[in-house]
């Protein structure tokens, strides 16, 4: 299969990682929309949240007790914003689920 994300995970592609476990990756946003801006991906190929099953919840359920850690040691301070895009209305260009983490600005609401 044709995907990004996999080939970063399997390191075919390179990319500056912040953090590796069994399910899952984190690694730097290659065009960074804040001061601190990663990505978190879990290694197993999921399209998006649309198409996870309910044997993935538990990889979810990791990924948001792992966030926190990493904004953290990231040195992100003063709050953070995690986001989903999830599919063509949602903004997601890369077809491999990922939540974006980022941090040291102020954020705006509505977003775009
Ligand atoms: P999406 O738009 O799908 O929510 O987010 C995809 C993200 O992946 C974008 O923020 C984009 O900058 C990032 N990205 C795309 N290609 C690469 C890459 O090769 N390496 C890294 N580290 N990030 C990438
Ligand atoms: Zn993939």
């Amino acid at each position: 299969m044709d995907c990004l994300f996999c080939s970063i995970v399997d390191k075919v592609i390179p990319s500056n990682i912040i953090y590796e476990d069994d399910l899952l990756l984190s690694f730097t946003d290659i065009n960074p929309q804040a001061p601190i801006h990663f990505l978190i991906i879990p290694k197993k190929h999921i399209k998006s949240l649309d198409t996870m099953e309910n044997d993935d919840l538990e990889l979810i359920s990791h990924i948001f007790k792992v966030i926190p850690k990493l904004a953290k040691q990231q040195g992100i301070e003063g709050g953070y914003r995690v986001v989903n895009n999830c599919g063509k209305n949602g903004g997601q260009t890369v077809d491999h689920l990922h939540f974006h983490v980022l941090g040291n600005r102020e954020m705006l609401w509505p977003p775009g």
